[in-house]
């Protein structure tokens, strides 16, 4: 207790240095406290001791506990009302403030509480990581045929257009030649209808004669289309077709075709290999892009009435003792009939790629809650006797701390759950310079000597 004793005293000399440095703001009376010993034993507030030491703290009740209209009534030892003794007003948790140090350039600042809409009430669900469907391309082979090269190895980072694999395709080869056929077929209709037209204008040929060149010419074109679309649906990009109608060597009549990628993302996976024969339709791998990933999480039925309309509220996904931001998009129309619980869908925020299908993760759910709550600044709230207090404006320069409730933080801000209201003007900034002030004398309190 000596111990305990003297901390206290050497925290109100730095306090007073404190103070004094600043210009002396504080009006010196209200840090006068009496000395420890001459504290009196005989408080209105304390209740009869047990005969024998005289050293019961336990049994004097707190200023926190007794209501500030009683204390203000109180009168002290000295015969005046305990407030207005600069010796006695600590007892009840009230300190004297000159308005000099109050105020924007004073030491101490006051304000009122703040009324904030409440926080919002946080639900933990357990997910899984998944791939964003929106984002996920299962790339199949258009051809069948053998596996040439493969460009990519699962864990690969694509651009839209990156080549994946090449595969020789007969089917390639031989749509190639149709393309070949059916472009010679309309150079000839071309040619043959140029003839007639001008067989026609020298009177030579018949009408009918540039009617049938001129339907030829028109099939001749449709085919070319035709054999031109089946050549890219078979893989084959617009310049590989233009290549061929160029007459690129080799390019020209080889069944090679690359499948290239067609967005960007991540190689999932991929089991194709080179040598291998692919098949039309098979996928070769999975491609997605995981900036953003969904996680799948269960819903207990009892939660789904909050979260029903819960589509947009943010969230907060956790693994790997990391962060990660998410929002709920949607949340399951039906139950699993086996465990109950309803599938929640986040999309999550996964930039730097840590999250990966599969892996299980906490989500932190916010939903706003409907009220609104007061806030404090942290720095406003102190404790004592374990419990928390700010102090209260009580009339003129008379300032009395009272108990609060502390709800959760948010910033540098408390939510007060209890004990001031909206109106009640506080001390905001300071406090703890005048916490020793109502402390100090406690701490004598019968253990002097
Ligand atoms: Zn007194």
């Amino acid at each position: 207790m000596i111990q305990k004793k003297t901390m206290f005293f050497a925290i109100s000399i730095v306090v007073i240095a404190t103070l004094a440095g600043a210009g002396g703001f504080l009006a010196a009376e209200h840090l006068q406290h009496p000395p420890a010993h001459e504290k009196s034993q005989n408080a209105a507030h304390t209740v009869p001791e047990q005969e024998g030491d005289g050293h019961d703290h336990e049994a004097e009740v707190s200023d926190l506990d007794r209501p500030v209209e009683e204390m203000w009534a109180a009168f002290c030892e000295h015969g005046i009302p305990q407030h207005q003794c600069d010796e006695c007003r600590y007892e009840i948790g009230t300190v004297k403030l000159a308005p000099s140090i109050l105020g924007d350039n004073g030491l101490v600042r006051t304000g009122l509480p703040e009324k904030r809409q409440e926080r919002q009430q946080e639900h933990r669900l357990s997910g899984e990581v998944q791939f964003d469907d929106t984002r996920t391309v299962r790339v199949a082979s258009p051809v069948s045929g053998l596996i040439t090269r493969r460009f990519v190895t699962p864990g690969a980072q694509v651009a839209a257009g990156s080549p994946l694999f090449e595969i020789d395709s007969p089917e390639v080869t031989e749509a190639k030649g149709s393309y070949l056929k059916a472009k010679a077929t309309l150079s000839l209709a071309t040619q043959s209808a140029a003839r007639e037209s001008r067989l026609f204008a020298q009177k030579i040929a018949a009408e009918v004669d540039v009617q049938e060149a001129r339907a030829k010419l028109a099939e001749a074109e449709a085919e070319i289309a035709a054999s031109r679309g089946r050549l890219v649906r078979l893989g084959l990009s617009k310049t590989d077709v233009d290549a061929i109608s160029a007459g690129n060597g080799s390019a020209v009549l080889n069944g090679l075709v690359v499948i290239r990628a067609p967005r960007k993302g991540t190689v999932i996976e991929g089991n194709a290999a080179s040598g291998e024969q692919a098949e039309a339709g098979k996928e070769l791998l999975t491609l997605s892009d995981l900036e953003t990933v969904w996680v799948m999480a269960d819903v207990k039925e009892a939660e789904l009435a909050v979260l029903g309309n819960g589509s947009g509220k943010d969230a907060v996904v956790e693994a790997m003792e990391h962060s990660f931001t998410g929002r709920l998009d949607a949340v399951a129309g039906r139950l699993s009939e086996t465990t109950r619980t309803a599938k929640a869908r986040f999309s999550v925020n996964n930039a730097d790629g840590l999250l990966k299908p599969g892996m299980f993760v906490s989500v932190r759910l916010f939903m706003p809650a409907k009220g609104e709550v007061l806030v404090v600044p942290k720095v406003a709230v102190l404790a004592d006797e374990g419990r928390t207090f700010v102090f209260t404006h009580k009339e003129g320069d008379y300032w009395i701390r009272r108990p609060v409730s502390l709800g959760a933080s948010i910033d540098s801000m408390v939510e007060i759950t209890s004990g001031i209201t909206a109106e009640q003007r506080i001390i905001t900034d300071g406090s703890f310079l005048l916490k020793s002030d109502v402390l100090r004398g406690k701490m004598g309190a019968g253990c002097a000597d």
